[in-house]
């Protein structure tokens, strides 16, 4: 059984056909990436994931449940975390009242939010030394380490990533989706939004590819990485 099912999905801006029907399943335990170009819908696909949009037609299932018509903040409460294009940390916060927030869900006197304090900065040292600074001092690259530690701290069971890459040098891309592949080897699914599509289908098992709101390629990543229309239109080959 899938943990998180799209069928058949429409999402419309009011005239604007968004999402044209797309079906896409993500397995416990899989990274799953979504290519595509600017504009293709990538990020109204999480966003109709996580109840900030609500699809016209079609279904979007977590375990088998339907989730398309439960409010957005019921939606992180079963478990779907989103770490946001664009960062959208609270600047003005530490670093660790940032991930006070993302544990608002649950007791943060209690021992097991003290555990995932430590699992996150286990996996970002670089916030654990930065734990007093204010989100907004923090480098770009900090900056998403902090966006994905606090979607962590909701303890998810799935967890939505757009563009994590997204401005960030290339050794902190690099360092971005080695500790994606981390979290995901201890267990977390992962739905990956990525322009950067090599590096993407690299660490993940399966992928999908959107143009204009449909999905037009899914395979193994591995097979996709040699699709002959896939290196043309977004790795840069011929
Ligand atoms: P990018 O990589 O540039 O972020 P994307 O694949 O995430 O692109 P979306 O942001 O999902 O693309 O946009 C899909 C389509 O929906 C685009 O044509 C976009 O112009 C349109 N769109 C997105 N947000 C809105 C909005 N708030 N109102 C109207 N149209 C929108």
């Amino acid at each position: 059984m899938a943990l998180l099912e799209l069928r058949n999905v429409h999402t419309y801006y009011g005239k604007i056909h968004a999402l044209k029907g797309i079906s896409i399943m993500i397995n416990q335990g899989e990274i799953v990436t979504l290519i595509g170009s600017n504009g293709a819908g990538k990020s109204t696909t999480l966003r109709t994931i996580s109840g900030l949009l609500t699809p016209r037609q079609g279904e979007v299932l977590l375990n088998d449940k339907p989730i398309h018509n439960i409010p957005a903040h019921e939606i992180v409460k079963m478990g779907v975390a989103q770490s946001p294009e664009g960062r959208k940390i609270f600047p003005r916060l530490t670093v660790l009242e940032n991930l006070e927030l993302g544990a608002y869900l649950h007791d943060t006197r209690s021992d097991a939010y003290q555990n995932d304090l430590d699992r996150v900065m286990t996996l970002f040292p670089r916030l654990r030394e930065r734990v007093n600074q204010k989100g907004g001092t923090l480098s770009g690259g900090e900056q998403q380490m902090l966006a994905i530690a606090r979607a962590l701290m909701t303890r998810p069971r799935i967890l939505l990533l757009d563009e994590p890459s997204m401005g960030l040098a290339p050794v902190l891309v690099e360092q971005i989706f080695e500790i994606v592949q981390e979290i995901n080897a201890q267990g977390m699914t992962v739905l990956l939004v990525e322009q950067n599509a090599l590096q993407a289908l690299s660490i993940a098992h399966r992928g999908y590819v959107l143009q204009s709101g449909e999905i037009v390629l899914e395979n193994q990543a591995k097979a996709l990485i040699e699709d002959p229309m896939v290196q043309k239109a977004y790795l840069g080959l011929e």
